[in-house]
């Protein structure tokens, strides 16, 4: 099943992300989280790659696993900073084979210490949603950061290279985390302005341990509010505590996005089947 054809129904879609392992002994440990996920009946799940501690060897692998063992439309995330258009070409076909007909295309990345792009690189995540285009008829999401990309000089010339990912061919769009909903709502105020039209998937992070949350600000330089900040400092030394708040808060921020009218939303589960579950019950009656 076409993604876009999910995200346009006007129904409350709730979809989850997970990683592949980074190591070939640890694949029945994520086939069972994608089982165990695959349970709560999301309208899809995603597999990256080689992001979050997994590898992209194993992504065609996973979302093979999700669409043709457990039934779930799945994501297959691909990245092309790291590899060569001729690899790209390869893993398109994989994914071909297998009948998965939507991919999350990315830039990844930027190695470091490396002369980039080569001449059989892609410089741009758009140019690899051009070519993955080309290469079938593949429904295509990119990536767009509410709070801008790290490297982007100003949101607006940021908002100004998401539009040629879109005419570029991206059928859809997911939303880096985001912990203010009104960073996403101002995100969309933006683009609607730039004609940017498709649909937006809100990302949304459910932080269970203070580990996460600084490694997550370190990296991407979300905006973290007080109110979840004082929920940070007050339960942090106490994990069990910090779950439940951090489920809490995933779960409020998600209700009021589907009280706003955002019907799609995509948890980053961190293959944490227990905590995509907590969530998915708050919401039972909600979907
Ligand atoms: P791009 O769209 O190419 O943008 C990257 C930067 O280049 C931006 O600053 C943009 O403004 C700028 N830019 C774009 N076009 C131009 C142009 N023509 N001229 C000048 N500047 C330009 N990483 C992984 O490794 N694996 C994953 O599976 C993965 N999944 C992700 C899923 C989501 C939903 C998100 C939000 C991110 C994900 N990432 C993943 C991280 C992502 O790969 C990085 O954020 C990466 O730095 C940018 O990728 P992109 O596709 O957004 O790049």
């Amino acid at each position: 099943m076409r993604i876009i054809d999910v995200l346009k129904d006007e129904q409350v879609h709730i979809s989850c992300e997970l990683f592949p392992p980074k190591q070939g002994h640890q694949l029945e440990n994520v086939k069972q989280v994608v089982q165990e996920i695959a349970i709560l009946k999301p309208s899809y799940m995603s597999v990256t790659y080689g992001a979050t501690g997994g590898t992209s060897d194993y992504t065609v692998d996973i979302a093979n696993e999700i669409q043709n063992k457990n039934e779930i439309p799945a994501l297959a995330h691909l990245t092309c900073a790291s590899s060569t258009r001729e690899k790209v070409h390869e893993v398109v076909e994989q994914l071909k084979a297998k009948k998965i007909e939507n991919i999350l295309t990315l830039r990844g990345d930027i190695p470091e210490n490396a002369d980039f792009p080569l001449p059989n690189q892609y410089k741009h995540a758009s140019e690899l949603i051009a070519d993955v285009k080309s290469l079938g008829d593949f429904c295509i999401g990119g990536a767009c950061y509410p709070e801008g990309h790290p490297e982007a000089a100003t949101m607006q010339e940021d908002i100004e290279h998401l539009k040629e990912k879109v005419d570029a061919g991206c059928d859809f769009l997911t939303t880096q985390m985001f912990f203010d909903n009104g960073i996403y709502y101002n995100f969309m105020y933006k683009i609607l302005k730039k004609n940017i039209n498709v649909p937006v998937v809100a990302g949304i992070m459910p932080v269970t341990n203070a580990t996460q949350i600084r490694r997550i600000i370190s990296l991407s330089g979300n905006n973290v509010p007080p109110r979840f900040k004082a929920i940070v400092d007050r339960f942090s030394d106490n994990p069990a505590a910090m779950k439940q708040a951090g489920i809490a808060y995933a779960t409020e921020q998600i209700i009021d996005l589907i009280a706003n009218g955002v019907n799609n939303i995509h948890i980053y589960t961190m293959n944490k089947p227990d905590v995509a579950g907590a969530i998915f019950k708050n919401l039972s009656e909600i979907r």
